[in-house]
């Protein structure tokens, strides 16, 4: 199969972006289209929007660069905007909804995720809208209604304590909004850091205000004329506010794929290659599952753009019966760290927190822990058969580095290193 046919990527996020601009660079001309109304934006930065650190303008991806189409060194063009709306594999185009078709060799999936809606009574309007207050945390524009609303003295409640819940629910304390935390597990960021660690999240966050609730259920929401006054806790109590912030996760948005009949588990299914059950459709990004795995974060989705456009790029190989098709150098999958950078501002000390790996601890693991709790630091790593296995770090990051290292590499901790403990001393640097 030709591995340079003419490239059509849907979704102007960061995967699709950086495919976009990687190809370009690599001398292949791809046209992206984007339904968002702004030009393409670093997603992960819209939390230092909301908290008014940085202007909208500020977060925009690199654009096009000095002309665009084919030629190494020239940039892709600027993403047509328009919403796909169907893939008709058969004859190999993409249908939008302005009516427009659109050709194509090879498609890419860069469609990302949609915020989740929780099960709560009264989250919808009879016209099957969220209410006016009622606000999800994923693009742009709820950034830009969310911080319209964010006045000083207004009252918010955040609906879940995972990594987005803190990210918002800070921004927002920032601002001056009065915000209760509503985390239905037992502490926060739940899935990525163990109880003693999200201590000293919770810390921070009350440090700026934030009045956190754990194990605490929100069950439905009421709201005068259309408009949000309170949330109903499980329990019965009613909180008033004027604001609800709903970071209740995330799902791959696998419509599309879903609708041209292509293989969709949680995500769209795609191989070492990231090639879907079709050879002419890839998918990178939120909304792609490589070997099981979703993984909802930024550096998976621009490393799998990366080796796409390698891959998309690359001269054919030649097959032969040993390697038929050999990839040019396949996607094996994404050690990612979890960075959470809360900077310091007029009304709390920073908060810098980094986890990677398996961060809670199977029986017979060794944890080993250092904590420091006048000057709010805290690192924990899990040691398993002499391996690392996973660790967190809380406002020291010294040595996030070296440790990130020894997780990638996968190899036996070095016995004539002494105890493991040197792994929560050493710095970056260091050995
Ligand atoms: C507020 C916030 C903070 C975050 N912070 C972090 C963080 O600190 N660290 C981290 O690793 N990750 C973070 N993330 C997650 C990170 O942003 C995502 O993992 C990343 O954006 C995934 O990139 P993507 O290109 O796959 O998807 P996206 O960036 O979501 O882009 C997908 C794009 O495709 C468009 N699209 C979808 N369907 C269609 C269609 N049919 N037609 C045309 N266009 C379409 C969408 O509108 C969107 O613009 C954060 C996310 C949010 C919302």
């Amino acid at each position: 199969m030709d591995r340079n046919p003419h490239v059509v990527v849907i979704g102007a996020g960061l995967a699709g972006t950086a495919l976009a601009r990687r190809l370009a660079e690599l001398g292949v001309p791809a046209t992206l289209l984007g339904d968002e109304a702004h030009a393409p934006y670093n997603r992960v930065l819209l939390t230092e929007v909301l908290a008014g650190r940085y202007a909208p303008d500020v977060i925009a991806l690199p654009g096009p660069g000095p002309g665009p189409g084919p030629g190494p060194g020239s940039g892709p063009a600027a993403p047509i905007r328009a919403a796909a709306t169907r893939v008709d594999r058969a004859a190999r185009r993409v249908h939008c909804a302005d009516g427009r078709e659109i050709p194509y060799g090879t498609l890419v999936l860069a469609t990302g995720s949609n915020a989740v809606l929780p099960p709560l009574r009264g989250l919808l309007t009879p016209a099957g809208e969220l209410p006016s207050g009622v606000h999800t945390f994923r693009t742009l524009d709820d950034c830009l209604a969310l911080s319209a609303a964010a006045r000083e003295g207004a009252r918010a409640v955040v609906v879940g304590g995972g990594l987005l819940g803190v990210s918002a629910a800070r921004a927002l304390a920032v601002r001056g909004v009065k915000v209760v935390l509503a985390q239905q597990a037992e502490h926060l960021m739940e899935r990525r850091v163990g109880p003693e660690a999200a201590r000293l999240v919770r810390r921070h966050l009350e440090g700026l205000g934030v009045e956190v609730h754990t194990e605490c259920r929100v069950r439905g929401l009421r709201t005068v004329d259309g408009a949000v006054r309170s949330v109903v806790l499980a329990d019965g109590y009613v909180l008033g506010t004027d604001l609800v912030v709903l970071a209740c996760g995330v799902r791959p948005r696998t419509g599309l794929a879903r609708a041209a009949g292509l293989t969709v588990r949680e995500g769209v299914v795609v191989d070492d290659e990231l090639r879907t059950s079709d050879p002419r459709v890839r998918a990178v990004g939120d909304c792609a599952e490589h070997a099981g795995r979703v993984y909802g974060l930024a550096a998976p989705a621009l490393e799998q753009a990366a080796a796409l456009a390698a891959l998309l790029a690359a001269p054919e190989a030649p097959e032969t019966p040993e390697a038929p098709g050999a990839p040019a150098a396949p996607y094996t999958g994404t050690r990612s760290l979890t960075r959470l950078t809360l900077p310091a501002t007029g009304r709390g000390a920073p908060l810098d927190l980094a986890a990677f790996g398996e961060t809670d601890p199977r029986p017979g693991d060794d944890v080993l822990r250092l904590s420091d709790a006048t000057r709010g630091t805290y690192r924990q790593v899990v040691v398993r058969d002499d391996h690392l296995v996973g660790g967190v770090l809380i406002g020291a990051l010294g040595s996030v580095g070296a440790l990130a290292r020894a997780w990638e590499r996968a190899e036996p901790l070095p016995r004539d290193a002494g105890s493991p403990l040197h792994l929560l001393t050493d710095h970056d640097g260091g050995h």
